[in-house]
């Protein structure tokens, strides 16, 4: 009877490519067609073992970037499990602009075959980046909550309240460097720094471009006396500006 309802359920809503939107079989196990499965490209060393920028070249397995080297970072590790590139940065957009959710479920089943989730292991709260609230009115969600329910489901980790943005700021998209770092000047606050006090933190965001956003949160974080801040993200751009 199951499998009746199974096969309905497949003919009255087929499945399609999250990326290309190429018809899929029957009850497909993930939302991405075989050559868009093909291309995903997976997070994996040599990477940067602080910020979890790729190297190209193999040789010299994982070592610190420059970026890292010149300025320590506030946080521990960030981990992403995709390159932020095709086909993966459509489907992103469209979770984000276009409220998508259809992707979590894929995302979730295969980040729990890459190492990434694993290595994020031993934190005592899950803490998405927060939006402020008029931008979260007008998304009318919070893609770095969502994304921390799908991989971490009914988590009691995750707390959406710890951390706040108190000022709106314009994307960090339309800045570079410096003025990134300006824009978010003092936008985030911890709403109860005893929570936070003597805690390991893991963060979740979307996209790490690069890395001030989450570097700003932990920041703060580590001043309120966080131990450590983790940071996982759905996707991370290929190169550091
Ligand atoms: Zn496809
Ligand atoms: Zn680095």
């Amino acid at each position: 009877m199951k499998l009746f309802f199974k096969a309905l359920l497949d003919l009255l809503l087929p499945s399609f490519c999250l990326s290309c939107e190429k018809p899929l079989g029957p009850s497909p196990e993930l939302l991405f067609c075989p050559d868009c499965l093909e291309r995903l490209h997976h997070i994996q060393s040599p990477l940067c073992p602080c910020c979890g920028r790729t190297y190209l070249v193999a040789a010299g397995g994982d070592h610190h970037c420059g970026i890292c080297l010149a300025t320590p970072r506030h946080f521990n590790r960030a981990r992403a499990l995709f390159l932020y590139e095709e086909p993966i940065k459509k489907v992103i957009h469209r979770f984000k602009y276009r409220g998508m959710t259809t992707c979590l479920p894929s995302f979730a089943r295969v980040a729990h075959n890459l190492p990434q989730l694993a290595e994020m292991a031993g934190a005592d709260w899950i803490v998405p980046v927060p939006l402020h609230p008029s931008r979260l009115q007008e998304r009318g969600f919070n893609q770095a909550l969502l994304l921390a329910r799908a991989l971490f489901p009914k988590d009691r980790r995750i707390s959406s309240s710890l951390l706040v943005r108190s000022h709106p700021t314009e994307p960090q998209t339309s800045f570079n460097g410096k003025a990134r770092r300006t824009n978010l000047k003092n936008v985030f606050a911890v709403v109860k720094p005893q929570k936070v006090a003597g805690k390991k933190i893991l963060l979740i965001d979307d996209v790490f471009t690069t890395g001030t956003t989450v570097n700003e949160c932990a920041r703060v974080l580590k001043k309120c006396g966080a131990t450590e801040v983790m940071v996982l993200t759905l996707a991370r751009v290929k190169e550091d500006y």
